[in-house]
């Protein structure tokens, strides 16, 4: 059994720690004995501190939504993984489609980043995903191989199992365009099936992999449905408490 898991991924769309305070307290309430679900918040680092104030002692979890490879040093502008731990932050959104195309982070950067957050004990979410063209081009399982490969590059089975996968298809991400239940599931499967071969089954099957690309309270059950789909990256719909809710019940409601 594998415990579904939805991250909101605010982005840079919200922030303000006032804004925060009243969507959060919002889903506090709301979330409130949903236990078969870990409900993750990644939040920009200025407002992490904050968040975790109002969320200590409730069963939502806080992620940032990037971190440095190292610890410290002369990186001006960077946030260490230490940072992050020493406020309390459980998650972090490594690799984001966002993160590699518009500030050119390559799969042996997010490889860098996954091996110290593990080795800080920071759960990663890392995510993989195509580009329209290349899925156009019937590129996608090559792609996606070759992510898998490169970014979970020297992980051992140990590590493997503390990560959870998100498979974001880019050209769904932020559009409005879902993948189909059945060609994320698809996906999902031939993911399981890699990690099959690159661990063992036993490994494979416990791994989480989550879908992320425009989902919506109204395509969540259909999506959470899948065998293979274990939650969600949520954006857009994450930064309402109540569609955020449907999206979370959903996860909740198909727990398989
Ligand atoms: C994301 O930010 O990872 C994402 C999937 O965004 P959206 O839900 O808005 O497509």
């Amino acid at each position: 059994m594998r415990k579904p898991i939805i991250g909101g991924n605010w982005k840079m769309n919200r922030g303000t720690p006032k804004e925060s305070k009243k969507m959060l307290e919002s889903l506090i309430l709301l979330v409130k004995g949903i236990k078969s679900v870990d409900i993750v918040i990644c939040a920009p680092f200025t407002v992490l501190t904050t968040i975790y104030e109002i969320l200590k002692n409730t069963n939502i979890k806080i992620g940032a939504q990037n971190m440095h490879f190292e610890e410290k040093g002369a990186y001006t502008g960077e946030i260490s993984p230490t940072f992050l731990k020493d406020i309390g932050v459980e998650y972090v959104i490594l690799g984001h489609s966002e993160r590699r195309d518009i500030f050119n982070e390559s799969d042996a950067l997010i490889n860098k980043k996954l091996k110290k957050a593990l080795s800080m004990d920071l759960k990663p979410i890392v995510c993989i995903g195509e580009h329209l063209e290349e899925k156009e081009a019937g590129k996608t399982n090559d792609i996606i191989k070759y992510q898998i490969n490169e970014t979970f590059k020297n992980l051992t089975k140990e590590e493997i199992l503390k990560t959870v996968i998100a498979y974001e298809p880019i050209w769904a991400i932020g559009t409005g365009k879902t993948a189909t239940p059945e060609q994320a599931e698809e996906i999902h499967i031939f993911i399981r099936e890699l990690l099959i071969r690159k661990f063992d089954k036993e490994t494979a099957n416990s791994i989480r992999i989550q879908y992320g690309g425009s989902i919506k309270p109204d395509n969540a059950e259909d999506l959470f449905n899948k065998r293979n789909i274990d939650g969600g990256l949520v954006g857009g719909a994450s930064l309402e408490s109540d569609s955020l809710f449907q999206i979370i019940k959903a996860a909740d409601k198909t727990y398989k």
